[in-house]
């Protein structure tokens, strides 16, 4: 079969590789659909701690696909159509046995700590396919899309952590394909005003088609303002940071209103990641700050749901679709900031 394979920073080389046998338990998966993740892009740029050297592993853990092969007893059938939910854990520590699968101290993870979906097929571990990680959905629906039930999980997991509702006044920062999910969420859980910040002139414009109410530049008066047109005029209720920057987080804590949650969604670069907060902020507002990493099987049930009811539309966001012969062309774009989301199609 062929697949992407990483070899060091900057090469990811298309070799021809054994197709996979299932042993007992286990699952083979044709690949219909693998999205390209922002972490595919650290994964290749060599800054991935899960891919130290020259690991020759398969990333993609974005991925949709059809069952064609199982081992004895596994929990999976030939033929259904499946979203991979790629996190699970040892299965018998206290966060596994919480659900919290993503707290696990051995988290495991398709396409991170083994091969993921940048390849024909990919094999699916007996763990994985015993702990529920195998998502059927129907047929009509279109594989790129719900690959993308994986980013969505995430978000989903920030937006529940700031407990959005009915009226509420929520600040995003960011507005790449997290970012836009954040404010979908948002207003699906009520919110009646959402404020985007983002730098990039076409992403705003994505922002405003996604449910953003208005959209800005960094800057705080401007952003205080947005939400006194709101009637926030004492700070928003929820503000959720998709962009990894530590002063957006400063900002989070000032726009935050009496009450109010925040989520730092996105992790800032390893070796900045201490930075200067005014505690006080939290403490006399009483805020709630959470932050939020990866997604657990129920989130990303959650997600599958919202794509294939079509609650939340995600095909605007496939700006390009590729086969792995051309990959090199799929993650220059998707490197290039010019596409939300760039999809390989094995
Ligand atoms: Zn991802
Ligand atoms: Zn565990």
């Amino acid at each position: 079969m062929k697949a992407l394979v990483y070899r060091g920073p900057g090469s990811l080389l298309l070799e021809e590789r054994t197709r996979p046998h299932p042993g007992e338990g286990e699952a083979l998966l044709k690949v219909d659909a693998s999205s390209i993740c922002g972490t595919d892009l650290r994964i290749t740029a060599g800054s991935h701690r899960a891919y130290a050297g020259n690991s020759g592993r398969i990333p993609g853990h974005e991925i949709a696909g059809t069952v064609v092969e199982t081992g004895d007893g596994a929990a999976a059938s030939v033929g259904e159509s499946v979203f991979v939910a790629p996190n699970y854990g040892c299965g018998h520590c206290r966060e596994c046995h919480r659900g919290q699968v993503n707290l696990c101290a051995e988290p495991r993870a398709v396409g991170i700590t083994e091969d993921g979906g940048f390849a024909e097929y990919v094999l699916l571990r007996r763990d994985l396919v015993d702990q529920g990680n195998l998502l059927r959905f129907g047929d009509g629906t279109d594989p790129a899309a719900v690959a993308l039930a994986e980013p969505l999980a995430c978000a989903l997991r920030g937006s529940r952590a700031c407990r959005i509702g009915d009226e509420d006044v929520v600040v995003v920062y960011g507005a790449g394909p997290i970012g836009l999910f954040h404010v979908a969420l948002a207003r699906l859980a009520g919110a009646s005003t959402v404020v985007v910040c983002e730098p990039n002139v076409d992403r705003r414009q994505r922002a405003l088609a996604w449910g953003a109410t208005s959209v800005h530049d960094a800057n705080l008066e401007e952003l205080q303002a947005a939400l006194e047109d709101a009637g926030a005029t004492r700070g928003a209720d929820a503000v959720v940071v998709a962009a990894p920057v530590a002063a957006a987080q400063g900002q989070a804590l000032e726009l935050a209103g009496p009450g109010g949650r925040v989520n730092f969604f996105a992790g800032l670069p390893r070796d900045r990641s201490r930075i200067e907060l005014d505690s006080n902020l939290i403490h006399y507002k009483e805020l709630v700050v959470t932050g939020t990493t990866a997604s657990t099987n129920d989130e990303c049930r959650a997600a599958l749901h919202l794509i294939v009811g079509g609650l939340v539309d995600v095909s605007s966001l496939i700006d390009a679709r590729f086969d792995l012969a051309s990959a090199g062309d799929a993650f220059a774009l998707a490197g290039s900031g010019r596409a939300l989301k760039v999809v390989i199609e094995p």
